[in-house]
């Protein structure tokens, strides 16, 4: 029993030393989906092989350019906070195993949400997955089952038949989003809006953290 105790309590603390690239972290306000309005720790992660031309952080898609910390580390300064919601963005963090990182946060008391293209498998025990399918990789099937929230990017005309593919492939209890691009939101957020109101199934998503003018 005791040897056992010793080998797991080994495995934490090789997990803790574990690192991931961080492109950034910071505690702010959640701006969009469900948690909208809902104070946050984000930790944002380097890497991304995906490709969107109207991506806003294409900084973040080369991870070896962005510094190596340890969960440890990660963790400490989130516990820093008092707001107990993490959100783990990129980039698209799926291209990291997120195991360690989820178990350190839930055993600080976060709740742990993911944003994600879903083209990397699902990895850590993660409580809310917000899933943003992209045109320029495809997701895997799993997701499907999995995702608490769909999210499409409505860049232009074409994405609402984009949107309506992956609704009908989701699970029953997923929540359906459709959000305008930052940049085309004028010529946009008046189609979701006569969209959603023959739709109901769907809502509105704004990336309101824009509007609040805070990251
Ligand atoms: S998935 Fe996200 S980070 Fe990656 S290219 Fe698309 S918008 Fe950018």
């Amino acid at each position: 029993m005791v040897q056992r105790m010793m080998e797991s309590d080994a495995v934490a603390s090789v997990k803790e030393q574990e690192t991931l690239p961080v492109m950034e972290a910071f505690y702010t306000v959640q701006g969009e989906g469900k948690y909208t309005g809902h104070a946050a720790y984000f930790i944002r992660l380097g890497g991304c092989d995906v490709g969107c031309v109207w991506c806003d952080v294409k900084e973040s898609w080369d991870a070896d350019v962005h510094p190596k910390r340890t969960i440890t580390d990660i963790v400490e300064a989130a516990a820093a906070y008092p707001g107990r919601l993490a959100v783990i963005t990129g980039g698209e963090p799926l291209m990291h195993d997120l195991t360690g990182l989820c178990i350190a946060l839930q055993e600080k008391g976060f709740q742990v949400n993911i944003e994600t293209s879903g083209t990397h498998p699902l990895s850590g025990d993660l409580d809310w997955i917000t899933f943003s399918p992209k045109k320029f990789k495809k997701p895997l099937p799993e997701i499907y089952e999995k995702a608490h929230e769909l999210k499409v990017i409505v860049y232009n005309k074409s994405d609402f038949a984009f949107a309506e593919e992956f609704a009908s492939q989701m699970n029953a209890d997923c929540r359906l989003y459709l959000q305008p691009e930052w940049g085309k939101q004028d010529k946009m957020l008046p189609l979701i809006i006569e969209y959603v109101k023959k739709r109901p199934e769907w809502q509105v998503s704004l990336q309101t953290h824009k509007y609040m003018d805070i990251p």
